[in-house]
């Protein structure tokens, strides 16, 4: 299980009621900061979610709509008593565009560590286990080295006692074969996990992809997602062209990704500062993927599993 705040909406310049782009991912006691825009302090003090917590932050890219909150966030975790390693990721450059603006946040009291995405990382969406998150990566289309991710909690197949029972698997094993674990009996029989395993079971999955051009490998990266979140830069029809040119997305686009994604839901964000009222072009998206919302600051979703 995980909630998902998308803390920051706004693409380029922050508005009074609308901060530039973050999401934040909490799961069991740590969170996962996908981006962090000016103001992302802010909107998360007004979430009222722990800012000691966050154990990891992916960049998208470094334009400074997506980083310019990071050294302020920094330096309030290190206000709040962090000690634990905060770990950074994103595509490359990460070391030295962080690095320069640790310039300006000195002296924290826990360590950075940085975890550059390798190209394999990015054309081949391995996948990066963070805690029980599941990670992947996937190469945008912005011009500069931007990526989007997907971010997956998975669920091991119920156990089924009537396969262990049939098996003859001694019952002192059942917990380990459970929790995955090969076993070798006494008598030298080995017990594998896929012995005694029912069916998959779903897990959940977001991706989030901000900013690019639509692309069918950040479709890809999206299938099975319980929630999509993209880049709508652009809501007028008339502005294609216009986002084509700045390497961004409308509306009508961002739908299009998440219907041949086959996603559950659709949230926009990074909204153009000449928007003022995201809404009024909703249906733009509607009328191509009709579960679409208008993302805004703070908008929040708890996800559980389905049975
Ligand atoms: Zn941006
Ligand atoms: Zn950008």
């Amino acid at each position: 299980m995980f909630d998902v705040c998308l803390l920051g909406t706004g693409g380029m310049l922050p508005l009074p009621n609308r901060w530039l782009t973050s999401l934040l991912v909490r799961f069991g006691g740590s969170s996962l900061l996908i981006d962090c825009g000016e103001g992302t302090q802010i909107t998360l003090r007004q979430q009222g979610w722990s800012f000691k917590d966050i154990d990891f932050i992916c960049f998208t890219h470094y334009h400074g709509d997506h980083i310019s909150g990071l050294p302020g966030l920094l330096l309030t975790m290190g206000n709040c008593d962090r000690t634990e390693p905060v770990t950074l990721i994103g595509p490359k450059g990460l070391r030295k565009v962080v690095e320069g603006l640790l310039l300006i946040a000195p002296g924290l009291p826990f360590e950075i560590r940085y975890m550059e995405l390798t190209k394999d990382q990015i054309d081949e969406q391995q996948e990066i286990q963070l805690g029980p998150l599941f990670v992947r990566a996937c190469l945008a289309d912005h011009g500069v080295p931007c990526v989007g991710y997907s971010v997956e909690i998975k669920r091991r197949p119920r156990f089924d006692p009537e396969r262990a029972k049939a098996a003859e698997i001694p019952l002192p094993y059942w917990r380990f074969l459970q929790q995955g674990q090969t076993v070798t009996g006494e008598d030298g029989r080995v017990f594998e996990p896929s012995m005694v395993l029912g069916e998959e079971r779903k897990g959940l999955k977001i991706t989030y992809c901000t900013d690019s051009r639509p692309k069918d490998t950040i479709v890809r990266l999206a299938e099975g997602s319980d929630l999509f979140i993209c880049e709508g830069m652009y809501g007028e029809a008339d502005k294609e062209e216009k986002a084509a040119q700045h390497k961004h997305m409308s509306y009508r686009e961002a739908a299009t990704m998440a219907r041949d994604a086959g996603v559950k839901e659709l949230w926009l964000t990074h909204f153009s500062p000449a928007m003022p009222a995201p809404k009024a072009f909703l249906q733009e998206a509607t009328a191509v993927f009709p579960n679409t919302r208008c993302g805004k600051d703070r908008l929040t979703r708890e996800f559980v599993y389905e049975d």
